[in-house]
């Protein structure tokens, strides 16, 4: 599934339709999208894991979920159509939900599993139910933090569920609390402000090195060099990925060398290390280093 950094991936290909007059339309019938045609598209932007597209003079939202099998594809016109829209349109290929095409710009989705027009009230709806997304300018960590800390739910179970924090997925989830060295069965009731805020910022770190990058970057190394990269205006190669705990479970934790292990938590299997996120090891304030050979190694954990 998408995370919040490809979904903002997405919002940022469907900008380049921003201030051109669109066709638009679903050719598989899934929603009314000529509400959209012949309308000048006005904004395409990433809520957590949702798309919200907008038209200038349209009062209704087009919002799309990708989930596990929705794709958007952009492209450009090799060259400019002349007189703004093209006479007859290209072949269509797979399922395609909605097809815009300007001057410019070809853009299709397909298979999403959700496609609909949400009017002001729907779109403000969609909002109140979704928490602060770490990639958004306008998200607010207190409110974050807050759920958390009300609930005796693991924080594990917690930072996935989009009511609390929007566009963390199952990636993100498992290599922030390895990275914080924080055991994902610790209630949120117990996580103190420092942790909160420390997790949080290294949300907004990872996400928007990921968005950055095209893929999601959290080994070390590779985030240098993948900074480096972006900084000297390149692309970021993608390299093979180095998770330190995700998708490892009976492998090697690539900090510590002990078994990885993996368990049902929230919607999807959460990876952990049982020696760098051992329960209790993280306390407040404190950010330990992966060579920190001081601390007891608790090779069980109790649930929380
Ligand atoms: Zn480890």
């Amino acid at each position: 599934m998408a995370e919040g950094h490809a979904v903002h991936g997405i919002a940022g290909r469907l900008r380049q339709f921003v201030g051109q007059p669109v066709r638009s339309r679903s050719p598989n019938g899934t929603f009314e999208a000529e509400v959209f045609d012949r309308r000048v598209i006005a904004d395409a932007q990433a809520v957590g894991k949702h798309l919200l597209v907008t038209a200038v003079g349209v009062e209704p939202t087009v919002h799309l979920h990708l989930a596990m099998d929705g794709a958007v594809s952009v492209r450009r016109h090799t060259r400019a159509l002349e007189g703004g829209f093209p006479r007859t349109e290209p072949p269509l290929h797979g399922n395609v939900a909605w097809r815009l095409l300007s001057a410019t710009h070809h853009g299709e989705l397909t298979d999403p599993a959700v496609c609909e027009l949400l009017d002001a009230e729907g779109v403000l709806a969609l909002r109140a139910r979704l928490g602060p997304d770490p990639l958004r300018d306008d998200a607010d960590p207190d409110l974050a933090r807050r759920r958390v800390q009300a609930s005796r739910r693991a924080v594990g179970a917690l930072i996935l569920d989009q009511k609390v924090i929007a566009g963390i997925g199952n990636v993100y989830r498992a290599e922030l609390l390895h990275r914080a060295r924080l055991d994902p069965f610790t209630p949120g009731h117990d996580v103190d402000d420092d942790t909160f805020d420390a997790l949080w910022q290294d949300a907004v770190d990872l996400m928007t090195l990921g968005l950055g990058a095209g893929w999601i970057v959290t080994d070390a190394d590779q985030m240098a060099d993948a900074r480096a990269a972006l900084v000297r205006g390149e692309r970021v190669p993608r390299w093979p990925k180095r998770y330190a705990v995700y998708g490892r479970a009976g492998r090697p934790c690539h900090v510590c060398g002990t078994t990885v292990r993996a368990e049902r938590m929230g919607q999807q299997r959460m990876f952990w290390c049982p020696v760098c996120q051992a329960p209790g090891r993280r306390s407040a304030g404190e950010r330990e280093g992966p060579d920190d050979e001081d601390r007891p190694r608790r090779a069980t954990r109790t649930l929380g």
